[in-house]
């Protein structure tokens, strides 16, 4: 696999996953923005791993849910590396707990992360991709998406949005060699997934058919599938990533 010569853009891309995914395109050659929204130190060190893999990355700070903040990352994006080939859409927020006890606001703020943020960088890699008719986009969704998780109802929703986008854009650009596909993991080891109690994480574990947790690497593997130019005749799908949890 071999991405050289392509920019890429990786929203949340200062840790866990985004980082993996960064890490990944960069060993493959690929120019790469690290997109955070506070943990600019983080960002940094990834930044860092990239150039240290041979690779060129800038780090740009944007909360993705707002709008004036993605397009500004874009035009950085394009500053620096003069086109964007691939984005991947892997910024993401829980705010866990069971519907009586969920506000209003933690509602607003996982959808307005995971699947508005989403929505409007694929609005703007959309533009430039068509132009250029070349581009390969990859969301990440997750298996709570599929399956539904008590005590996620925003997140699920959210997850389970991000299939419809893909699925309906990926429609939408399939005649200008754009593609859209989506990766969904089950259990990966990160701080999203850090916080949760040992008792939490032992009955999740026991739903694996693997009998382990999946690490950052194994979903970036699946990522820089999709982000390859030899996967061009692949829209729309949804890889799961999770040991067989949801099958
Ligand atoms: P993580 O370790 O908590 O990292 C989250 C990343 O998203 C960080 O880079 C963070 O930036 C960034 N971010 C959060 N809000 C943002 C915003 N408004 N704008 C821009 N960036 C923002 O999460 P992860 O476990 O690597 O998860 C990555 C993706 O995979 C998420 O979409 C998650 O839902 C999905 N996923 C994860 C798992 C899992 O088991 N871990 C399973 C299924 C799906 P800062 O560093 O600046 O805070």
């Amino acid at each position: 696999m071999s991405l050289q010569g392509r920019s890429a853009i990786v929203t949340g891309g200062s840790r866990g996953i985004g980082r993996a995914i960064c890490l990944e395109f960069a060993r493959q050659g690929a120019n790469v923005v690290v997109n955070y929204a506070g943990n600019a130190t983080a960002a940094e060190e990834t930044a860092q791993l990239c150039r240290q893999a041979g690779a060129n990355a800038i780090i740009v700070q944007a909360d993705v849910s707002q709008a004036a903040e993605c397009e500004a990352m874009f035009n950085s994006a394009l500053e620096a590396f003069g086109k964007i080939d691939i984005l991947v859409n892997n910024a993401g927020v829980t705010r866990d707990t069971l519907i009586m006890r969920m506000t209003e606001e933690d509602f607003d703020r996982v959808l307005d992360t995971n699947l508005k943020g989403a929505f409007l960088c694929m609005k703007q890699a959309a533009r430039l991709m068509m132009k250029q008719r070349y581009g390969r986009i990859v969301n990440l969704s997750s298996v709570v998406g599929l399956r539904g998780n008590a005590g996620q109802v925003n997140y699920a929703a959210s997850k389970a949005g991000v299939i419809g986008m893909t699925k309906s854009l990926a429609k939408e650009l399939a005649t200008r060699h754009v593609t859209v596909n989506a990766v969904a993991p089950g259990f990966i080891s990160t701080d999203m997934t850090g916080v949760l109690s040992d008792a939490v994480k032992e009955s999740i574990l026991a739903g694996i058919p693997m009998g382990t947790f999946g690490a950052p690497e194994d979903v970036a593997n699946a990522v820089a599938f999709f982000a390859q130019e030899s996967a061009g005749y692949v829209t729309g799908q949804v890889l799961c990533v999770d040991g067989g949890m949801a099958v």
